[in-house]
């Protein structure tokens, strides 16, 4: 594995000078643990593609593999910090300013010549929080509001936040999808007590439409509580993904098409 430290150490050196192109020649096709769904792009394509929309918003965008050893089971271990300022449009999110800096453990598995990453400790809070960092999603004390930006987030990037994971846990609910249109593009529950909300689902067993789950109110998960059904969409904007609550599973768009 010197070989591979060698080469992880040239690919941070890339990454440090802004180069995120770079990772998609040493990038694996898949995941760490998990292969892409069929007729998605390669792990490659995705992570370097979600890395340089990034880097529209985040200019001076680097990042750095620090502390590269080997395990006993062949992998690395490293610690992956990712650094810039947001002051371009970032998918619909204006520049703040805000400067980011982000660390975490990561385990890294060569495939072939190339390398295949998990990200090891960011836990769900975090995740969101780096999200509301880069206003992304309204701050914590404005999520009952409307969305302050026409923010379309990339759903690969939804998946990581919603799930940490970027293959798909299995999920028993998709089988069971009755309805993947609404009716109606309101939360009547919240009309009817004259509040507002950030953004709307639909239940895939009924298509009840509610608030989601940053709305103070929170329809959708109680028609979820007083109901059992528990697989849902968004139906905000472009977004169309699915996420289970009974199996913490996220789905993209496209698992919808055909149905
Ligand atoms: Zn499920
Ligand atoms: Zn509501
Ligand atoms: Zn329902």
């Amino acid at each position: 594995m010197a070989d591979a430290v060698t080469r992880l150490a040239d690919l941070s050196a890339r990454l440090e000078a802004g180069d995120f192109e770079a990772l998609r020649g040493a990038l694996a096709d898949e995941y760490f643990g998990a292969s892409p769904p069929a007729g998605t792009p390669s792990a490659a394509d995705r992570i370097t593609d979600l890395a340089l929309g990034f880097q529209t918003g985040l200019p001076d965008l680097t990042a750095s593999l620090t502390d590269i050893s080997t395990n006993d089971d062949g992998t690395c271990s490293a610690t992956l910090t990712v650094r810039g300022t947001h002051t371009g449009d970032l998918w619909g999110a204006p520049g703040s300013g805000a400067a980011i800096e982000w660390t975490t453990p990561v385990t890294i598995r060569a495939v072939g010549d190339k390398f295949a990453v998990r990200i090891d400790e960011l836990p769900g809070p975090q995740r969101v929080g780096l999200v509301r960092q880069l206003r992304l999603v309204n701050p914590a004390d404005e999520m009952d509001l409307p969305p302050r930006y026409p923010v379309v987030i990339p759903e690969f990037l939804l998946r990581l936040v919603f799930t940490g994971e970027a293959g798909d846990r299995p999920c028993a609910h998709v089988a069971q999808i009755q309805v993947t249109e609404p009716a109606v593009d309101v939360c009547q529950e919240c009309v009817d007590a004259g509040d507002i909300w950030p953004a709307l689902r639909m239940c895939l067993i009924c298509g009840h439409v509610g608030c989601c789950d940053t709305s103070k109110n929170r329809h959708l998960a109680r028609h979820h509580e007083e109901t059992g059904h528990p697989i849902f969409r968004s139906i905000n904007a472009d977004e169309g993904w699915i996420y289970c609550y009974d199996d913490d599973a996220f789905r993209e768009k496209s698992t919808l098409s055909g149905r």
